[in-house]
């Protein structure tokens, strides 16, 4: 009996709605309430024409929303009536390219239960593949180079499917239905094992063979040698040539643990780059990778098998666990056990482990298989970006790594792992955005203009703005030499191509020698186009606002800067600030006192030297302490030298070099060998400590049209309870409360004068979570709004988010 369509209705549908299961779902959807048409992938979204009874179309529209596929994110829906076009089935159309036209797209994301369950069931086909994917998990933005998604616009394209695999990929019904990068062992990427010539030089085979001896595991090292699955070229006859692609990928992974256990370092091939692991039990394995990686503090990462290794080791809240078992799957920061047996080394003088839980098929054998957490830290030296071929990692890495765990399937776009931590219960904040977040925008109720942003020099990212959303870039590192410059390059193209933007403006930093910033200048001179150089500190605030979705016209807010440095509108060194600001202006109304900073940025490594540096002016001699006296006299001599006759000494009032300075009189970090460090040991050693009776510490604030807090009274009380004999922990405390009440006394100066009371919380010091708690508490009890971030970074890696919105609204202004 033919069916009779009462209606019809044609829709639109953006949002994450591709790659994410949407079609087969509405394809079901559709069959199921018997209606007929067709739905498909747009450059823009989703297009769906759906005809039938008139109440099995409302049900059906109702539900495509409230039944959608957990990866999907609706953002709108247009639905206009039209004429029936009497279809007699449902069917998935090709995909239709539009100009100019743009959808989201998904981030990556960690191998969902279905996939695990598919992992570890003999009896499945695709048990211990480590590429299982489905259109719910798996890599989405690391290989697409183009839009509409779909295979032939991934780094999936070489692989053919198999008969199996595209019977999945054409059912409906199947989960793999149209999951771009489907793949099975008889078809799909496989890995290779190459122990390589690195090995030979880096390694002498005594050591491993020692390490070997001790564990009692059996282990021969043979440099050279190499295990590999399929689509591989064997490069020599092994053991595993006559196995099939499973065994060949199982017995890979099998000898990756066998090193691993045995204490070497290997390189790994993930999602969006290499990691570099190794045990991170062993005490030798970890310390060797430090040197190698020439990084003799800075945490590792860690990545643990299951929730229960991460008890074992840490103690997170219920907010943690949240985010680590995401489908983000970030690193997390969580309460490092006293009695975990992990090497101290992964973490130096840190209360605190960056963990994360495996995210794909091969993390989770490897784990299992190996029976014990990974350091798993990025595949680069120092902060360049992260490697991500084969053949890029083979000769990057090669000092690095033992051996090499690669793959065939292509990486499209660098991808680190996301950081975050929650300084506050139940208030997360990411420390570093990428992996299972980038290229999600972060999302404002207003509109913006196609604006380019270039972000800051350390940490960067950048941003570009349409519609209503701000794409803010995943982590692209540090811009401090010409790889990552052309990885920014890169990606920036990248996301215009995605998104299908072209800037009408471009935003940077006021710092003239950033190379975002020249990257900026050049890009805004060849293209004609209208720059905004934007104060480091405005940007900060405006990021937070835009974080806040902070309404335009809803008036200035209390920002607080406290950071590192950022170049400030009258030429000194800025960081410690408190403005009045929104998005398009802001006024400084006050900030820490100018200090010395001999050197300039090579202070930053030698916080000795501040601290010698912010003695001298504010006490006028130096005082005896045990760290003075720890200095040769030649440095000390050299410091004073250059404060008294102002030789390359800027003035800051940066908050951050505050931390370093006072660090190092207490002895406790005089060289920085990562960005950040003094400080952090400095927060560790508060702890839980509770300030004492005596804290905060006596500070002034001048008035005047800008308000100066001054350091001498402070910086006195420092020396004197040192020289007290009172512990470090406890001064520690009482310095990092007295920070958060010298902010909390300018904010209440500008709520009396401008009758504000939000207050906006920026800046990289407040990833100090003694700082930012105490502060937050400060501020609350005296009845201050606070805004923090929740999308972006408070450091340098938010910052591109908040220049853009400043370009918006500034060149809005000027039309
Ligand atoms: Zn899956
Ligand atoms: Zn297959
Ligand atoms: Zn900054």
């Amino acid at each position: 009996m033919e069916k009779v369509a009462s209606a019809a209705k044609h829709m639109e549908i953006t949002g994450i709605v591709q790659g994410v299961g949407f079609r087969p779902f509405v394809y079901n959807l559709a069959v199921a309430h018997g209606l007929c048409g067709w739905v498909r992938n747009t450059s823009a979204g989703v297009e769906i024409e759906v005809e039938g009874a008139a109440d099995a179309l409302d049900l059906f529209t109702r539900q495509l929303v409230s039944k959608a596929p957990p990866l999907a994110r609706i953002e709108s829906i247009t639905v206009t009536d039209v004429a029936p076009n009497s279809y007699t089935s449902f069917v998935i159309l090709q995909s239709e390219p539009r100009a100019d036209a743009y959808q989201l797209i998904s981030p990556d994301i960690a191998t969902c239960a279905d996939c695990l369950r598919e992992l570890f069931d003999p009896q499945d086909r695709r048990h211990a593949y480590p590429f299982t994917n489905c259109t719910n998990c798996g890599p989405r933005f690391t290989i697409i180079e183009d839009i509409p998604y779909d295979r032939p616009k991934t780094t999936m394209r070489s692989f053919r499917m198999c008969p199996d695999c595209q019977a999945e990929y054409d059912n409906p019904a199947d989960r793999r239905f149209h999951a771009q990068p489907n793949a099975c062992p008889a078809c799909g990427p496989h890995l290779r094992l190459v122990q390589g010539p690195v090995a030979a030089d880096a390694l002498s085979q005594d050591d491993l063979i020692g390490a070997e001896r001790s564990r009692g595991a059996p282990f021969s090292f043979s440099p050279a040698a190499e295990t590999t699955g399929e689509g591989f070229r064997h490069s020599r006859t092994d053991a595993t040539a006559d196995l099939g692609p499973v065994d060949a990928n199982e017995r890979v992974i099998q000898e990756t643990s066998h090193l691993l256990k045995a204490g070497a370092i290997l390189a790994l091939k993930g999602l969006g780059g290499f990691h570099v692991a190794c045990d991170a039990t062993n005490d030798a394995a970890v310390s060797r990778l430090r040197q190698l990686k020439q990084r003799p503090s800075k945490p590792f990462a860690v990545m643990m098998a299951t929730l229960d290794d991460v008890r074992r080791h840490c103690l997170p809240s219920s907010a943690e666990t949240e985010l680590l078992v995401s489908p983000a799957s970030p690193i997390v920061l969580l309460p490092w056990r006293d009695d975990s047996t992990l090497a101290r080394a992964v973490a130096p003088n840190n209360r605190y482990l960056g963990v994360m839980l495996p995210y794909t098929p091969l993390h989770h054998l490897l784990l299992r298989e190996v029976g014990r957490p990974l350091v798993m830290t990025s595949g680069n030296f120092s902060e360049e970006p992260i490697a991500k071929d084969n053949d890029e990692a083979l000769q990057r890495l090669g000092k690095l790594a033992d051996a090499f765990l690669m793959h065939n399937r292509g990486i499209y776009a660098r991808y680190d792992d996301s950081v975050w931590f929650v300084p506050l219960a139940d208030r997360p904040q990411p420390v570093r955005r990428a992996r299972g977040y980038a290229p999600s925008p972060v999302r404002t109720t207003f509109p913006l203009g196609s604006i380019l942003a270039c972000g800051a020099e350390l940490k960067n990212t950048f941003c570009l703005t349409r519609d209503r959303y701000a794409f803010v870039s995943q982590h692209v590192g540090d811009m401090e030499n010409l790889e990552a410059l052309a990885h920014f390059e890169a990606t920036v193209a990248l996301y215009e191509r995605l998104f299908r933007i072209k800037p009408v403006a471009l935003a940077c930093d006021m710092h003239p020698d950033y190379l975002a910033t020249r990257y900026a200048q050049e890009r805004a001179t060849s293209g004609g186009l209208p720059l905004v150089p934007v104060q480091h500190h405005h940007a900060h605030i405006a990021s937070c606002l835009a974080d806040n979705d902070w309404p335009p016209d809803a008036g200035p807010v209390i920002g607080v800067a406290m950071d590192g440095t950022g170049y400030g509108s009258d030429g000194h060194i800025w960081g410690g600030e408190v403005l009045i600001a929104d998005y398009d202006s802001f006024k400084r109304f006050g900030h820490l006192q100018y200090l010395p900073m001999p050197g300039g940025e090579a202070a930053i490594r030698r916080p000795y030297r501040l601290a010698l540096a912010y003695l001298q002016s504010c006490l006028g001699a130096l005082p005896g302490l045990p760290f003075v006296a720890s200095v040769s006299p030649t440095e000390v001599d050299i410091a004073q030298r250059m404060v008294e006759q102002s030789i390359n000494t800027p003035l800051t009032s940066s908050c951050g070099r505050l931390f370093d300075a006072v660090s190092a009189l207490l002895g406790v970090c005089g060289e920085a060998s990562y960005e950040g460090q003094p400080a952090i040991e400095l927060e560790m050693l508060a702890g839980d400590v509770q300030p004492t009776p005596d804290s905060p510490y006596p500070f002034s604030v001048d008035s005047g049209e800008v308000r100066i807090i001054r350091l001498e009274a402070l910086l006195e009380a420092i020396v004197r309870a040192v020289q007290a004999g009172r512990p470090t922990p406890e001064i520690s405390a009482a310095f990092h409360n007295t920070v958060a009440q010298m902010i909390a006394r300018l904010c209440e100066l500008a709520r009396e004068e401008k009758g504000l009371n939000t207050v906006a919380l920026s800046g990289g010091c407040f990833q100090n979570r003694q700082l930012l708690r105490l502060t937050v508490n400060a501020l609350q009890a005296r009845g201050f709004c606070t805004l923090l971030h929740r999308q972006v970074s408070c450091n340098d890696g938010g910052l591109s988010l908040g220049q853009a919105m400043v370009a918006h609204f500034t060149s809005r202004g000027n039309e």
